[in-house]
């Protein structure tokens, strides 16, 4: 315990994805009150976790354009905590961000999209989710999409497709963080386009400890 300690104290925390917003969109819950305190607490330190990656679900039964209206409904209710508790929270866009909200002593609330399927296979929509101030995209959910496979699904694309990796440069141009929780192993260890930015894995086990698909 004296070991995680130190560690925890040495280190950067962050929560790195958070469901929570399914709950504020569909049962109208305040989150304010139950769970900026709360939820991001650390066990270990009891410290505030003060950056926190929210993520915008849309499950994959929403096709096309209905999941790029269910992404806005989601950015919109996150949006409605922003406002109401400015004092608590603040949309980080930027790791200067994350550091200027976090010495204000408030939540760095970062974006992220789960999953790919939400752009519509249009790199456009890609482009105008970052001007909405997302920063990073699970490529998919537990299905497949049009352009990459899932670690849940029938292989189909072996990985990723070329417009895949069209989308893997365009956020990597952007700067947009790819996220390989969700994904087949050979979609992320197939010949990626180069040159391709660190990913990150935000929800996903070490396979040699707990051998469980991400959820
Ligand atoms: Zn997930």
């Amino acid at each position: 315990m004296a070991r995680a300690r130190r560690i925890q104290s040495e280190v950067i925390g962050v929560d790195s994805h958070i469901d929570t917003l399914q709950r504020v969109l569909m049962e109208k819950v305040d989150i304010g009150n139950v769970c900026l305190m709360a939820r991001w607490t650390c066990r270990v330190c009891a410290r505030r976790h003060a950056r926190a990656v929210f993520a915008l679900w849309v499950p994959t039964f929403y096709k096309g354009a209905e999941a790029i209206r269910r992404m806005l409904d989601l950015r919109d209710a996150v949006q409605s905590v922003f406002d109401r508790y400015p004092g608590e929270i603040e949309l980080a866009t930027t790791a200067a961000d994350v550091e200027r909200i976090v010495r204000a002593h408030k939540i760095a609330a970062i974006l992220t999209l789960e999953s790919g399927h939400e752009i519509d296979d249009d790199l456009a929509v890609l482009r105008m989710f970052h001007r909405l101030g997302i920063r990073s995209m699970t490529l998919t959910h537990f299905r497949n999409n049009n352009w990459a496979d899932s670690s849940t699904d029938k292989p189909q694309h072996n990985g990723l497709t070329e417009f895949g990796k069209d989308v893997v440069r365009e956020m990597n141009r952007i700067g947009m963080i790819v996220d390989i929780s969700h994904v087949s192993d050979k979609t992320f260890t197939i010949r990626w386009p180069s040159p391709t930015k660190p990913v990150i894995a935000s929800h996903s086990s070490c396979r040699a400890l707990s051998s469980l698909p991400a959820i």
